[in-house]
C-alpha cells in the first residue's frame, strides 16, 4: 500500500447506509472511537424511498441510544391497519386484512429513508467522524488490528483527482452494501440477481390521498400472483407518501436498459419504463396519476440482488466483520433489511462495549467478534412479541402459501429457511 495521509481509528466502519451510521451511533454513545468512511460525495437530498421499522428494530433503535426510535416515529406514521388485495385473472378480487389486530398490538411505523438517515446522523456525537468521498479499496491485517487503503477524491468537482488514506483500527466493520468490496476481498462470493426490478417513489400524500391509494394509517399492498406483480403505497409522515412497485425480469432484458446512476440524465428513462408496466395494467389508472404526478427526480429504480449466508460474517482474524446488506442483502418482499440492519448494529455495540471496557482492547476485540455468533440468543429476546412468540417477519407473511413452482413463493421459503438458520442454528 502506498503513502498518503494516515490515521489510526478504535473501529473503521467502511459504508454510511443504515448499518454503518447505526453502528457509529452506537459506539459513539458507548464511548468508543468509530469513524465512518463513505464514498458518496455528500449526504443524499433524495432518496425516492421510504420503509417500515416493526418491533424488533424499534427495539434495536432503543438499543442503540435511547429516544432515537420515538424520534424516527415522530418523523413518520404510525402503522395500524395492512391491507392485502389479491387480484387474479377472472377471480373476485380478495381483500385480507387478517394482521390489522397484529399491527394494531405491535409497535410499527413508516418513515421516509431521508428523515430515517437524517435522525442517524443527527444522532452522532461526533459528525465530524463521518468521512465522506472515501472508497475501501483495499485492506491486511496488521499487529492487533488491520490496516485499510482508502481512495479519497479529493476534486469534488471533477471527481478527477484523489489520495490515499491509510486507516489502521482494532476493527473494520464492512457496512458497505449488497455489493460490499469488504466481502469480495474477504469471502470472493457476488450477490445473486433476483431477477426483479423495483420502482419507488415518494409523492405528497394530498396527490396519493385524492387517488384513494391508502388510509393514513394503512400499508396497502395489492398482489397479483399470477404476474408475480406488487404494489405497496403507504403514508410515510410529513405530509409524504411511498409507493413501490416491483415486477419479475426474467430475461433480464429491462435491466439491460438501465442507467445506474440516481442522479444523471436517467431520471426520466426511469419515469417512463415504469409509466409503461403501470400504463398496461388497466384498473391501475390511480397509481398512474400518481407516478405521473411524482418528480422524477425522486424515483428510484432497482435491480434486486440477495447475498447467501455465510458460515460466519468475520475473518479468521476477528479484525474484519461484516454488517447489514454486505453480510446478509435480503429479498426485498418482507422488507427487513434496515430492522436487520439495526439488530446488527445494537448486537454488535453491545459486544464493543464490553470488549473496549476491557484492560486489553486489541485481544478482547477480536475474541468478541468470534464469539458473536453465540450471542445470537439475544437477538432472539429482541425479537419476541408481545405474545411471547419469536418472529422476525412481519405478522402478513404467515398469510401466504408457500406453493411449488413459483419463484416468488421459493424465494419467500427460502428467506424463511434462512431465517430459521439465522435465528436457531447460530446460538
Ligand atoms: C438510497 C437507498 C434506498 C433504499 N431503499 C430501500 C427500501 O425502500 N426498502 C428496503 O428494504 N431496502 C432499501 N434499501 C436497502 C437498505 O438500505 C438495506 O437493506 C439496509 O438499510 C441495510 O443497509 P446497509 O447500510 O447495510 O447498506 P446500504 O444502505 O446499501 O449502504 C451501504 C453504504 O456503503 C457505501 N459504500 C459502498 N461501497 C463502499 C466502499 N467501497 N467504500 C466506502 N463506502 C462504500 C454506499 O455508498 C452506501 O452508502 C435502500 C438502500 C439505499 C442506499
Amino acid at each position: 500500500m502506498g503513502g498518503g495521509m494516515v490515521m489510526e481509528v478504535d473501529v473503521a466502519i467502511v459504508g454510511g447506509g443504515m448499518a454503518g451510521l447505526a453502528l457509529a451511533v452506537a459506539l459513539q454513545e458507548r464511548g468508543i472511537q468509530a469513524h465512518v468512511f463513505e464514498k458518496a460525495p455528500a449526504k443524499r437530498k433524495h432518496f425516492g424511498t421510504g420503509m417500515s421499522i416493526g418491533q424488533n428494530g424499534i427495539r434495536a433503535l432503543e438499543g442503540i441510544k435511547p429516544g432515537l426510535s420515538e424520534k424516527m416515529e415522530s418523523l413518520g406514521q404510525r402503522t395500524r391497519q395492512f391491507t392485502t388485495t389479491i387480484r387474479q385473472p377472472g377471480e373476485p378480487e380478495i381483500k385480507i386484512s387478517p394482521s390489522s389486530q397484529l399491527v394494531a398490538s405491535e409497535r410499527m411505523f413508516t418513515i421516509t429513508w431521508k428523515s430515517a438517515c437524517d435522525s442517524l446522523l443527527d444522532s452522532l456525537i461526533d459528525s465530524d467522524k463521518v468521512h465522506r468521498r472515501h472508497t475501501l479499496i483495499d485492506y491486511k491485517p496488521v499487529e492487533d488490528g488491520v490496516e485499510a487503503l482508502f481512495e479519497v477524491q479529493v476534486d469534488e468537482a471533477s471527481g478527477l483527482s484523489t489520495a490515499e488514506t491509510k486507516v489502521t483500527a482494532k476493527l473494520l466493520v464492512g457496512a458497505d452494501g449488497v455489493w460490499s468490496r469488504v466481502r469480495e476481498l474477504m469471502v470472493g462470493d457476488e450477490p445473486r440477481n433476483l431477477n426483479l426490478v423495483t420502482w419507488l417513489g415518494i409523492v405528497p400524500t394530498d396527490i396519493a390521498r385524492s387517488m384513494q391509494l391508502h388510509q393514513d394509517d394503512e400499508i396497502s399492498f395489492i398482489s397479483y400472483p399470477s404476474k408475480r406483480t406488487g404494489i405497496i403505497t403507504c403514508h410515510c409522515g410529513s405530509g409524504q407518501s411511498l409507493w413501490h412497485f416491483r415486477i419479475p425480469d426474467e430475461s433480464g432484458e429491462l435491466m439491460k436498459s438501465f442507467t445506474s446512476d440516481f442522479h444523471d440524465h436517467g431520471q426520466e428513462a426511469r419515469k417512463m419504463r415504469v409509466l409503461k408496466r403501470i400504463e398496461a395494467m388497466k384498473e391501475l389508472q390511480n397509481m398512474k396519476t400518481v407516478i405521473e404526478r411524482t418528480e422524477s427526480s425522486v424515483i428510484r429504480e432497482d435491480r434486486n440482488f440477495d447475498r447467501l449466508p455465510l458460515s460466519s460474517w468475520s475473518d479468521p482474524s476477528g479484525h474484519v466483520v461484516l454488517l447489514g446488506d454486505a453480510a446478509h442483502g435480503m429479498y426485498p418482499g418482507p422488507g427487513m433489511g434496515a430492522r436487520v440492519a439495526f439488530e446488527d448494529a445494537h448486537q454488535l455495540a453491545l459486544l464493543l462495549h464490553e470488549a473496549f471496557s476491557s484492560p486489553t482492547p486489541a485481544t478482547a476485540v477480536p475474541a468478541a467478534i468470534k464469539r458473536a455468533c453465540l450471542q445470537s440468543r439475544k437477538r432472539r429476546e429482541l425479537r419476541s412479541s408481545s405474545d411471547g412468540s419469536t418472529s422476525i417477519l412481519p405478522p402478513w407473511l404467515e398469510i401466504q402459501t408457500p406453493a411449488s413452482g413459483n419463484r416468488s413463493k421459493s424465494q419467500e421459503c427460502e428467506f424463511l429457511e434462512y431465517i430459521y438458520i439465522y435465528i436457531y442454528l447460530y446460538i
